[in-house]
């Protein structure tokens, strides 16, 4: 045993962590404040930079059979701007078909689900503690207090709809990302988009009325699905990055 590490948080982070751990000898205990492994999401581009980690953690091969290794970009009338179809660029890969392959790979017990991690105190004493408790890490908010988020001025919208598709796409408009992927959570298809926000709140509500109203989504989507709106919107959040 080369050492013993605690990690916070069951995400892509911390799962990658755990399983190259635990390849070079650690003793490793994974808190996962869920009962279980996280449904949200649908699907992750990855560039290669991301694929070789995947082939160094040994699970790259796995993924190949359920991985998307072609996708379009589009113009937001839905003509084709490039064709992403060669293998060694971006592939797309299920967030919950990573995260399944990542925790399968590491021994029973491993993960102690329902378990949040409130401060690096309330662990068990380890030789390394790794936060990887998300953007809203609690651990570091405790380690480092100074650190903040920065607002990065763009808010994304998921939607869920009943199509049954293995296409993935992304419609590049002016300040506006739409994009549709196949999504095994939801048995369906996921239509996230994205647009810059102006200043606060009311910013925000001004960029996804735009998105509306410029039909940026709809007008590409409607190249390879019916004309039906998503069934449900789950979410829409801002995102932040860590300074
Ligand atoms: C709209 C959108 C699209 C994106 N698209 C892509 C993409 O195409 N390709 C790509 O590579 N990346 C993409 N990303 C970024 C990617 O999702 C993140 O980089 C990635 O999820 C970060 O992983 P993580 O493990 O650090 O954090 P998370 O995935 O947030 O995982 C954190 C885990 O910690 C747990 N946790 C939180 N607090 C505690 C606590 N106190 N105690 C115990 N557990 C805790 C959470 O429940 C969760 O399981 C996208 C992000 C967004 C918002």
């Amino acid at each position: 045993m080369r050492g013993t590490a605690v990690i916070a948080g069951a995400g892509i982070a911390g799962l990658a962590a755990a399983r190259s751990l635990t390849a070079a000898g650690w003793e490793v205990q994974v808190h996962e404040r869920h009962p279980q492994l996280s449904t949200a999401g649908t699907l992750l581009g990855l560039w290669p930079a991301a694929w070789a980690a995947l082939e160094r953690l040994g699970i790259a091969s796995a993924l190949e059979t359920v991985s998307l290794s072609s996708g379009e970009l589009l113009r937001p009338d839905g003509r084709v701007l490039v064709r992403l179809a060669l293998p060694g660029t971006t592939r797309g890969v299920g967030r919950m078909d990573l995260l399944e392959t990542l925790l399968a790979g590491l021994p029973e017990g491993t993960v102690r689900w329902s378990s949040p991690a409130s401060s690096p105190a309330a662990l068990p004493d380890a030789d390394v503690v790794v936060a990887a408790d998300g953007v809203h890490s609690a651990l570091r908010a405790r380690a480092f207090p100074a650190a903040r988020l920065r607002d990065a001025r763009v808010v994304a919208f998921r939607g869920v709809a009943p199509l049954e598709t293995r296409e993935g796409f992304e419609a590049w408009g002016a300040g506006l990302i739409f994009g549709r992927a196949p999504s095994r959570a939801a048995a369906a298809t996921g239509t996230p988009a994205s647009a810059p926000t102006s200043r606060g709140p009311a910013g925000r509500m001004r960029s996804r009325s735009s998105a509306r109203s410029t039909g940026t989504g709809p007008r590409a989507s409607t190249r390879c699905s019916p004309p039906s709106p998503p069934r449900r919107w789950t979410g829409a959040a801002s995102r932040t990055s860590p300074r």
